[in-house]
């Protein structure tokens, strides 16, 4: 069920219903800065087994674990680099999250069996209430089926979970909208597993060095992290990138080719046989706000195809470039 919360000033009796959910091992949706969160209590097994179980995620594919400030994080972790120490000095609470080697009691179902834990501790009012009020640590991926697109409101989590969660607080829309950037600390360079609203460039100039994943589209052999090269974020219709060169030609030709094609434009294009068309904001920050509850309305449309602008170059669209080539088909 959905209860609104005051994402200025959440509302204690609220907090303490979603905490005590938390704590008997239900799942509770809840807003964070880049998107909803389907959050358990990490430290029960049991409850980290439902995350899955509702979501259909493979069992490989690791769980960000957030807490309410970096002491509760560090305390989940078994190693603190000097990098995580200033990252997280840097950037939380915020979009960032970090992958460090984990303390013996984090349960394996949490980290997908693997020696290391990824943390997180979140700005948005919500999230960090919540934490607060709960005491714990929360693992929360986001709060769609595996696979589909991530929601930024509310009502996306109540449409693609439903009743699999116990309580959705909605707070409004994600005021990122993509998913945290990832950085491993585990090894002696901080490495990106993936980018997201905190760029390369700013990491860089908190920590010096930082490596960049082998290769971009890569195979099983360059995959920088479980989980992060399957299909993801895809909304239901095929989704295709529109060429630099020939954009009013390929429109033209999706438009001839008949069923309904809805787009996601930086330009406008005005043929009145496409639809819908979005008008995609031309700064990453707008555009990464936009861009899922974009590609939800592209599936409450049932359209047969969605054509996509290219974003531009540079670092601060890498996150938005990551999204949308997991996004297209095939
Ligand atoms: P999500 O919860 O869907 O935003 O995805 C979290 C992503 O973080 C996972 O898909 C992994 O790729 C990455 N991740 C989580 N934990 C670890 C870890 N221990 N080591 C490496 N990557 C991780
Ligand atoms: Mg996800």
């Amino acid at each position: 069920m959905i209860v609104p919360v005051d994402s200025a000033a959440p509302e204690p009796e609220i907090l303490a219903r979603a905490a005590e959910v938390l704590r008997r091992g239900g799942l509770v949706a809840f807003p964070t800065e880049t998107v909803y969160g389907l959050g358990a209590h990490a430290m029960d097994p049991a409850a980290v087994a439902g995350i899955y179980a509702a979501k259909g995620r493979p069992g490989y594919n690791p769980l960000i674990v957030h807490t309410a400030d970096a002491e509760g994080a560090r305390a989940l972790a078994a190693a603190w680099p000097q990098a995580a120490a200033r990252l997280a000095e840097a950037f939380w609470p915020g979009p960032l999250t970090l992958v460090v080697p984990k303390r013996a009691g984090v349960p394996d179902a949490v980290t997908a069996g693997l020696p290391s834990v990824a943390l997180r501790v979140p700005a948005h009012p919500v999230a960090h209430a919540l934490l607060r009020t709960a005491g714990l640590p929360v693992a929360a991926p986001s709060a769609n089926r595996s696979t589909e697109v991530s929601p930024t409101t509310a009502r996306h989590v109540e449409r693609g979970l439903g009743d699999r969660v116990d309580l959705i607080l909605d707070g409004g829309p994600c005021p990122v909208g993509i998913e945290s950037t990832v950085v491993s600390l585990v090894s002696a360079v901080p490495t990106l597993l993936r980018p997201g609203s905190v760029s390369v460039d700013e990491l860089r100039r908190v920590v010096g060095e930082v490596a960049l994943p082998a290769a971009e589209p890569g195979g099983e052999a360059a995959r920088p992290s479980p989980g992060m090269m399957d299909r993801h974020y895809a909304p239901r219709a095929p989704l295709r990138m529109l060429p630099r060169d020939g954009r009013a030609e390929a429109l033209r030709r999706a438009a001839e080719a008949g069923g309904r094609v809805g787009a996601l434009l930086l330009a406008p294009v005005d043929d009145a046989r496409l639809g819908p068309v979005i008008r995609m904001p031309a700064d990453p920050a707008g555009y990464a706000a936009r861009l899922y509850a974009a590609l939800h309305e592209m599936d409450e449309a049932g359209v047969d195809a969605i054509l996509v602008d290219p974003v531009p170059d540079g670092g601060a669209w890498a996150g938005i470039r990551d999204r949308l080539r997991r996004a297209v088909t095939g």
